[in-house]
């Protein structure tokens, strides 16, 4: 739980790893197993009677740092850190649901997150109900019987649609409900559902919190209650996060805050480029005032967010000239990095869905996505007006 009182203070000092030595850089803890002082010690670690390491697979210091620090900045008990944030979202569903389950979802999730929800988990009988992100009447109307179950996303990706937060929680408590939320497009910093009184928090780190597109790592945390299943499923089932990649995004969390301010900052500002530039249909961004769902936003978000989506005259293959001009910005569909980068969502990351289902979250051929990167803003917005200059 928090430590210290400021977010920034508990990025860099809610945990720190120290090994025997005391060093004040966190060493990395490369390794599989942990000694034992006894073999009564052993038998007393094992036994969860006094607390230790004995095999990474189940904690290490560096993943135990990691996860601690963000503990701290949800502001909930305990947590999970896993290989991807994939593995978190798998772990938020899996361990609480059981044949004959029922799950109500948000309609606008990652692309992986809708394939679990629709191919695998029917596999194990499990069924679905998706209701609109804005549709407050419809997830209340969505509970069954046998609903277990809430999985949001908010903002989504990349429609940068919001679900109201605190609207679920009240309805999940109201019929007995998890509720399990991956704030991987706000990062902690922007937004804490924990503290709105979701269960579970679910984080790609690849994105932000790592922010500098180096490694894959997720995490999920959430309150002691639900994360007991979450963790028996986890230790047997293996995803674990390396003592590496743990380290790395241990130190990223120190520089989370100052990276999240620039990132929205220079995305508020490409958004209102966008929204007075030649060429574009249509701008989406939480903090603008056009956006839909503006009041919800500025009241469940610190900042806007570091993506801007927005869709360009033309058809798609104007868009793909749009992209094709750029000469800073990468194409890649990797998102948080210091670098920023742009898609094509309809063509990349969302072609796994149908025309039904693209339609139905607004994902249409014109649509393209920006993570808005940590360079100069007038070498992003340069770019992106020569781009639109030379794909006319
Ligand atoms: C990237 C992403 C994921 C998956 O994370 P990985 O680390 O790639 O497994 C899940 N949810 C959202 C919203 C994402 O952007």
């Amino acid at each position: 739980m928090k430590k210290y009182k400021h977010f920034e203070t508990n990025a860099i000092r809610g945990q720190m790893s120290r090994s025997q030595k005391k060093e004040h850089s966190v060493p990395i803890f490369a390794t599989s197993s942990f000694v034992f002082n006894s073999g009564e010690e052993a038998r007393a670690v094992f036994a969860e009677e006094t607390d230790g390491y004995m095999y990474s697979r189940y904690n290490n210091p560096n993943t135990d740092e990691f996860v601690e620090k963000l503990c701290a900045l949800e502001g909930v008990e305990e947590g999970l850190a896993v290989a991807t944030g994939m593995a978190a979202n798998y772990l938020a569903l899996m361990p609480h649901l059981v044949p004959g389950d029922h799950i109500v979802a948000s309609r606008s999730l990652f692309t992986s997150s809708h394939q679990i929800i629709t191919q695998i988990l029917p596999r194990f009988g499990i069924t679905h109900t998706y209701v609109d992100c804005d549709d407050n009447e419809g997830f209340a109307n969505a509970v069954q019987p046998n609903t277990k179950l809430f999985f949001i996303e908010t903002p989504s990706n990349p429609g940068l649609d919001l679900v109201d937060l605190a609207l679920i929680v009240k309805i999940a408590r109201k019929n007995n409900c998890l509720v399990a939320v991956d704030n991987s497009f706000a990062s902690p910093y922007i937004q804490n559902p924990g503290l709105l009184g979701a269960d579970m928090i679910c984080h790609s780190a690849t994105k932000f919190i790592d922010g500098q597109g180096r490694t894959m790592g997720g995490a999920i945390l959430g309150s002691a209650e639900a994360m007991e299943a979450v963790r028996f499923y986890s230790r047997q089932s293996g995803p674990t996060l390396a003592p590496f990649n743990a380290w790395v995004l241990s130190k990223s969390l120190e520089t989370l805050p100052l990276r999240m301010e620039k990132h929205c900052e220079n995305a508020m500002k490409l958004a209102e480029f966008l929204e007075s530039a030649q060429g574009i249909k249509s701008v989406r961004y939480p903090f603008l005032p056009s956006h839909p769902q503006y009041e919800l936003a500025k009241r469940q978000m610190r900042l806007g967010g570091g993506i801007v989506s927005f869709e360009i005259e033309g058809g798609y293959e104007r868009c793909i000239r749009f992209i094709d001009k750029l000469e800073m910005v990468s194409i890649t569909p990797n998102l948080g990095d210091s670098r920023t980068a742009i898609t094509h969502p309809a063509s990349t990351t969302h072609s796994k869905l149908s025309e039904e289902e693209r339609q139905m979250v607004n994902i249409t051929k014109e649509l393209v996505r920006t993570s808005v990167g940590l360079e100069h803003i007038d070498d992003i917005i340069g770019d992106v007006q020569q781009a639109l200059d030379r794909s006319k």
